[in-house]
């Protein structure tokens, strides 16, 4: 099926906040929950979808994320910005499974998105429901692909896009989003440090902040892995998702759709352990698990050049702690140079040439296997979360 099929009406319910449960409104722009300053997570009304909509009702639908679109936020099907996002393929990759020394292994290869990488799934939702809202100037501070998938919905749904990027990132990066007619501002420092510059820009101009978790729509999108996860293996969920972890949406989005998906009736109660994986040189989540704490404390001097997952300080961490520990999961640093050596280890053995956040999946899964976490006749899904083209200098 092609993306020109239709999309079914969607809406969330309400927003609700992720810390205390509060319920907003969820038809004006909202960004963190005005009482916690955590972030808002859109709830639908499961039963209701439910009754009108089974899994099978999906097989002929679209192939991309919209064939989701009753558990997605957009309420008129006018208003969803597409450019073939998501429904990317799981592949079978036995010659790493058995590197790895696992029965299966699929490696869900996000880099198929457009712009290359799974921030297209979030920052399409988000853009389709800022046109749904009437916003009309996006901006967001980026370490590279969030800022490309940016660029290339705001051109999608004719809106305004700014951009602010550590100066170090990558060039073939900083090429596309000026080729997708976004306003690309270099800055000295950190994302963290291009964040603060966005909230200045929003302040004078009225920009709309899309930072990640800051408004409650790009997990929408990302959520939306899960769903594929489970429909692709035949509603059912494997023993292990491996997931490269900077903000940590993907992570929490997946963690969300298993919840509903459970509350529909589509799978049941058993749940993947979810593999939380960071670079050494920036591994705030990974300390906070192994010191056992509810948050994680900003990573000093944070450096990787796996730019998806240089991120110091992540607004959703109590989330990510919270999905890692109830699924009796695991998370774990590695490091530039077991990225680096994996990178072709990886392309050898599937056809896929990863990001280095892919690779940094493999090498996990290889340790974990090694020290137990992991089991032998375990099924395992990695997630390739961008292409290896996007970082070649
Ligand atoms: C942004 C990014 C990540 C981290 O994603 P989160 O959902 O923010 O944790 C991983 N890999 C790549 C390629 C990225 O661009």
């Amino acid at each position: 099926m092609s993306s020109t099929e239709t999309v079914a009406p969607g809406g969330a319910s309400h927003l609700e906040c992720t810390r205390c449960g509060a319920s907003y409104a969820s038809e004006e722009p909202h960004r963190l929950s005005p009482c916690c300053e955590k972030p808002l997570y859109p709830r639908y009304d499961l039963e209701a979808i439910g009754r009108r909509l089974s899994r099978d009702d999906l097989a002929g639908r679209s192939a991309d994320l919209w064939r989701y679109a009753e558990l997605l936020p957009v309420r008129d099907p006018s208003n969803a910005v597409r450019l073939g996002e998501g429904w990317t393929p799981m592949i079978d990759t036995p010659r790493l499974a058995a590197r790895i020394g696992v029965g299966r292994c699929w490696v869900k290869d996000e880099g198929q998105n457009p712009t290359a990488s799974f921030k297209a799934r979030g920052l399409c939702m988000a853009i389709s429901r800022a046109k749904e809202l009437g916003i009309t100037e996006v901006a967001l501070p980026s370490a590279g692909n969030a800022g490309s998938a940016t660029a290339a919905y705001a051109a999608a749904a004719g809106m305004g896009a700014h951009v602010v990027v550590p100066r170090d990132t990558p060039f073939p990066i900083l090429e596309e989003m000026r080729a997708l007619g976004a306003d690309v501002e270099l800055f000295d420092g950190l994302i963290t440090d291009c964040a603060a510059r966005v909230a200045e820009g929003a302040r004078e101009h009225g920009w709309f902040d899309l930072s990640t978790l800051k408004e409650p729509y790009r997990v929408e999108g990302k959520k939306t892995m899960g769903y594929e996860v489970a429909e692709q293996l035949g509603w059912r969920l494997p023993d292990v998702i491996v997931y490269p972890t900077g903000g940590g949406t993907g992570m929490v989005g997946m963690w969300k759709a298993f919840d509903e998906m459970e509350r529909l009736g589509w799978i049941g109660s058993q749940r993947p352990k979810m593999i939380s994986v960071q670079a050494s040189g920036c591994a705030p989540i990974v300390r906070a698990w192994e010191q056992g704490t509810e948050y994680a404390e900003p990573w000093a001097g944070a450096h990787t050049y796996a730019s998806g997952l240089r991120v110091p300080r992540a607004v959703g961490d109590f989330l990510i702690l919270d999905a890692v520990r109830a699924s009796g999961g695991a998370a774990i640093a590695v490091d530039d140079d077991a990225m680096r050596a994996w990178t072709p280890v990886v392309g050898a053995d599937t056809g896929i040439f990863c990001a280095p956040e892919g690779a940094a999946t493999a090498v996990a899964a290889a340790r974990l296997r090694q020290s137990g976490v992991i089991r032998p006749d375990d099924e395992v899904v990695l997630f390739n979360t961008g292409s290896g083209l996007k970082y070649v200098v």
